[in-house]
């Protein structure tokens, strides 16, 4: 952040936290408070504004007049920039996002939350902890993927898989939701136990657990896409459980939610998969929005950490984008290729997945594409739901756009307009309660550390603790 915006923003916050201190009405006790004492962070992964956008006409009623409002365009308020730091270019990869999101340090493509000379940065969820505060994930991806690892931990590399789940056990953090069996063993599950984690090896069991800690890990790798289980409805239940688990903490909570596998559609060129996802994790905010109308102390912050797919709403010239195809779909192609290449009568099998019926070129394209077994008929699939839907993409990595800000509840307009995405985790350190000394915190009659006493305890936007490096990478940046 350079200096001046980083003045910029602390006396935008000084005047936003004043006024609203003014207008609250200090008899009601509805009033939301100006600083949060639970902070909401979620995040799209690869969803770009062309992913918001085709999922408002995917949601849109076709029966009314007007293109309804999703839960995005209500929360919309601000827009943010996603380059890593120079020696990655302008586009980054999601651990390089997470880091600047978890941080606000701009680091390599590939950085765990250590700068470019791979120091360890404090992160959001570490600072939350020396307040006191409750920390959780809950993600589709599996628990340790890079959106997660960079709140939680720090490692030099995001495909250091095994060595981010051990670092797990020092994290602190109470509530572990998602996906990873394969990376997290008996034997380490074995110390997360002695660390008084209560281990759900099940999603039927998620809903008995009535106090943290909690790791539930629920898939080997990923959770299975949300339009093949539509039903399930996991990143929904997770998020609603986590609430529930970290609201026990009078100091407060940072809860991270991150609907993963949008990005993960997005590699694949798979617009069905991709807006299904897009659901899933519209309706895991809308569930953090209900609980924010019952916790006016709650703040939540949604944004993306990179756009995916370049993904493009009509293409090749045609002004068109056909949803209705995408809403006939009641499988992935992943899987209605599998189903396809197990039955003799495939044609059948793929309109009734697909809801259409199909022409003939098509039907021999997906023939020869069949005979060449699932992987090239899986693509095939998706290209004709491509043009079918008339969708475009220009890649199958990330793409180096601006992604959107969307906020709600106390301190929410601090996010509104331009900013980087180290900004907005700089905005959300300073929205962090002062450290409390560890013999008051002991004190029951400690005074609540949401008191507003200030913007910024911490003026750059960085924890007194934190390394000379990382504060040196953040000036000149
Ligand atoms: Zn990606």
């Amino acid at each position: 952040m350079k200096l001046s915006t980083l003045i910029a923003t602390c006396s935008l916050a000084a005047a936003l936290l004043h006024s609203s201190m003014i207008s609250a009405n200090p008899l009601s006790p509805e009033a939301a408070p100006s600083r949060p004492k639970n902070i909401v962070i979620m995040i799209g992964d690869g969803m770009g504004p062309a992913y918001t956008s085709a999922y408002r006409y995917y949601q849109d009623n076709p029966n009314t007049q007007e293109v309804e409002q999703t839960v995005f365009d209500r929360l919309a308020i601000g827009s943010a920039s996603t380059y890593p730091a120079a020696v990655s270019g302008v586009v980054t990869d999601s651990a390089a996002a997470a880091t600047a999101l978890a941080t606000g340090v701009k680091s390599y493509n590939g950085a765990i939350s250590v700068d470019t000379d791979k120091q360890p940065i404090d992160t959001i969820m570490e600072l939350a902890k020396k307040r006191h505060m409750s920390t959780g994930v809950a993600v589709t991806s599996q628990i340790n993927h890079a959106t997660p690892a960079a709140f939680l931990s720090h490692n030099e590399s995001r495909r250091n898989y095994q060595a981010l789940a051990k670092s797990y056990l020092n994290t602190d953090a109470d509530v572990l939701l998602g996906g990873g069996k394969k990376y997290f063993p008996a034997a380490l599950i074995k110390e997360f136990e002695a660390k008084g984690y209560h281990y759900l090896a099940d999603f039927s069991q998620l809903s008995q657990v009535t106090q943290p800690k909690v790791i539930g890990l629920f898939a080997d790798v990923q959770l299975p896409w949300a339009i093949d289980e539509p039903e399930a409805n996991r990143l929904s239940l997770m998020t609603s459980k986590a609430l529930e688990l970290l609201s026990t903490n009078q100091q407060g909570f940072v809860l991270l939610v991150e609907g993963s596998l949008i990005d993960w559609a997005g590699h694949n060129k798979d617009i069905a998969s991709a807006m299904a996802e897009m659901h899933e994790f519209a309706r895991a905010i809308e569930v953090v929005e209900q609980y924010i109308r019952n916790h006016k102390d709650t703040l939540l912050v949604v944004t993306a950490d990179h756009n995916t797919g370049g993904l493009s709403i009509g293409a090749n010239g045609d002004y068109r984008w056909d949803s209705q195809v995408l809403r006939n779909i009641s499988a992935s192609p992943t899987t209605i290729a599998t189903e396809a290449i197990a039955a003799d009568d495939w044609r059948t099998v793929v309109e009734s997945r697909l809801g259409l019926s199909l022409n003939e070129s098509e039907t021999r394209q997906l023939a020869n594409a069949r005979m060449q077994g699932h992987k090239v008929l899986d693509n095939a699939i998706k290209r004709l739901i491509d043009t079918r839907s008339n969708t475009g993409w220009t890649t199958d990595g990330h793409t180096g756009m601006d992604v959107q800000v969307f906020a709600t509840g106390p301190a929410a307009s601090l996010f509104s307009g331009y900013q980087d995405n180290t900004d907005i985790a700089n905005k959300i350190i300073s929205l962090l309660p002062k450290v409390i000394p560890a013999q008051q915190s002991q004190n029951q009659d400690a005074p609540k550390a949401t008191k507003i006493t200030g913007v910024s305890q911490e003026p750059k936007g960085q924890s007194l603790t934190q390394k000379p490096s990382a504060m040196n990478a953040t000036l000149t940046q």
